[in-house]
């Protein structure tokens, strides 16, 4: 587990990539320069960490995109002590953004085997998120409602009511709805009964699953 003063040129370099590409935060550009995203995938991919794209990691899932991961990070204008909660914990780099971010990160994974993995790591690595629960993103995580932010990291079919339901007022959910590709869907919720919902551009993730396959 190593990280270089190669490696941290590296980030240097998409961090600015990033900002070409319309990312602004500064919050965010310094997250991504700080966690050391190569140590979050198969070291035979390497060499290809830091270029701006998605890869394989265990049990056939991904690690999103840095422009992506980047994206949610600025669209839901994450502050220090934001109370956040994550559907689709995965490799854990979206997870680690919002830690270095300093959010209280809630992050929830239905594969076991990814949940075990990315559990025992982010603590080696020195990222604490708040909780990562083993469990069912649709049902969100109700014992911790409600959330500043809400960020699902998987392609839904639809949006779950129950994570609008464990949402706070004028607090921010931000999903990508759709089948292959999706749109980015931000929901803004203005009152106890009101959502004010912005379309973000199209997006492609993995599935988030209904059931355990
Ligand atoms: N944030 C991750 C992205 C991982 S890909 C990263 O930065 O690496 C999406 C993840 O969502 C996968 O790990 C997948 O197993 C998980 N997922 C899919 N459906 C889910 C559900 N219903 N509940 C929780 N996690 C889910």
């Amino acid at each position: 587990m190593r990280d270089t003063s190669k490696h941290q040129g590296l980030r240097n370099q998409l961090a600015k990539s990033l900002k070409n590409k319309g990312i602004s935060d500064q919050k965010v550009l310094d997250a991504i320069r700080k966690v050391p995203r190569h140590l979050f995938i198969d070291s035979s991919f390497e060499d290809h960490t830091y270029r701006d794209k998605a890869f394989p990691i265990a049990a056939g899932q991904t690690i999103s995109q840095p422009y992506t991961v980047a994206f949610q990070s600025q669209v839901l204008r994450i502050r220090q002590g934001d109370k956040v909660l994550e559907i689709g914990t995965g490799s854990g780099y979206q997870t680690a953004v919002l830690v270095a971010m300093q959010a209280e990160v809630y992050s929830i994974e239905r594969q076991h085997e990814l949940f075990k993995k990315t559990s025992l790591f982010l603590p080696k690595i020195g990222y604490r998120p708040k909780k990562l629960i083993f469990g069912d993103g649709y049902k969100g995580f109700p014992e911790k409602a409600p959330f500043d932010k809400v960020i699902v990291t998987a392609g839904a079919p639809y949006i779950p009511k129950a994570l609008m339901a464990q949402l706070k007022v004028g607090g921010k959910l931000l999903i990508p709805v759709g089948g292959l590709t999706q749109t980015m869907t931000l929901l803004i919720r203005t009152s106890p009964k009101k959502f004010e919902k912005h379309e973000l551009g199209d997006f492609t993730f993995v599935p988030m699953l209904q059931k355990k396959n």
